[in-house]
């Protein structure tokens, strides 16, 4: 069975700054017939941008048929985010099949959603999509005023500093609802291991309890390598994997191991 991820070449029909740090991109034309959202409301896909061959990954924040809307973070310096503070309309990106990760067990009764701004278009996605009672902790530079659909209850932090997070510490604090629920979580990739560590050791969820994804990598000196959660999610699954065994491959495939 082949492992690689259908492509797509589609146009950049718009872009809109919708904060200091996001920026909306919607995606449209011919190359993207027979482009289909999988439902599950974290897919992501691979993006390549003109001129480059590496694919960095974005969240599906909506998907109608015939345009794609893309929320991209625009931090200090890297590939995409020096592309998309550019007028990018018109130019021609290439796009991935999407792909999704957030499993929500049969029982779950409530959500608890944690990420930093990267994170929060499929945070916001899934409180669209999910109608449990929801809690939100969102750490980032700045509130994105109207972003997350109404009904949540949300947390705006700060990070400490550009380089540090404390998304750690507000997963300490957390106190967890009765019962049966979810907890689904994305930011920087180290600090997502720590966290299923101790989701798993101190508070001993069983993986399917919980989906904690590291999307991006920081500290690196030299660009880390481009892997596609795609081809290994589809071979873990494949391979009967949790999701935690295949979020701690993508980890060891990345390098940040
Ligand atoms: C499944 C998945 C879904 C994702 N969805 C989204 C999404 O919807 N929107 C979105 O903006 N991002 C999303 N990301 C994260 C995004 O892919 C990374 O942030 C990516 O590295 C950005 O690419 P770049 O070319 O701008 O920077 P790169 O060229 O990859 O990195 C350049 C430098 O910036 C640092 N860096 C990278 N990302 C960040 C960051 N977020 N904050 C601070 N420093 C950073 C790196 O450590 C590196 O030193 C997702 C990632 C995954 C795996």
């Amino acid at each position: 069975m082949s492992t690689r991820a259908r492509e797509y070449a589609a146009q950049v029909i718009r872009r809109e700054r919708l904060s200091e740090h996001f920026i909306r991109l919607v995606l449209g034309g011919d190359g993207l017939a027979g482009f289909a959202s999988t439902g599950i409301p974290d897919e992501w896909v691979g993006l390549v941008v003109p001129g480059q061959f590496q694919s960095r990954y974005y969240t599906v924040r909506s998907w109608d048929g015939s345009e794609l809307v893309l929320d991209v973070v625009v931090h200090d310096h890297g590939l995409v985010t020096e592309w998309a503070q550019r007028d990018v309309v018109g130019e021609t990106v290439t796009v991935t099949e999407p792909k999704g990760s957030f499993a929500l067990p049969d029982g779950a009764g409530w959500l608890l959603l944690v990420g930093d701004l990267t994170g929060l278009p499929a945070m916001a996605r899934i409180r669209e999509t999910v109608g449990l009672p929801t809690r939100v902790w969102v750490e980032s530079p700045e509130i994105v005023e109207d972003y997350l659909p109404a009904g949540a209850e949300v947390a705006w932090s700060t990070p400490p500093s550009d380089d540090a997070s404390h998304l750690a510490t507000v997963v300490e604090g957390i106190d967890w609802p009765e019962g049966e629920g979810y907890f689904w979580m994305a930011g920087e990739s180290a600090q997502m291991r720590a966290i299923r560590k101790h989701l798993m050791r101190e508070r001993r969820l069983p993986s399917s309890a919980y989906d904690v994804m590291g999307y991006w990598r920081g500290g690196a000196t030299r660009q880390p390598r481009a892997v596609d959660p795609g081809p290994l999610w589809r071979a873990g699954k494949a391979a009967g994997k949790s999701d935690e065994e295949i979020w701690a491959d993508y980890d060891r495939a990345a390098g940040s191991d």
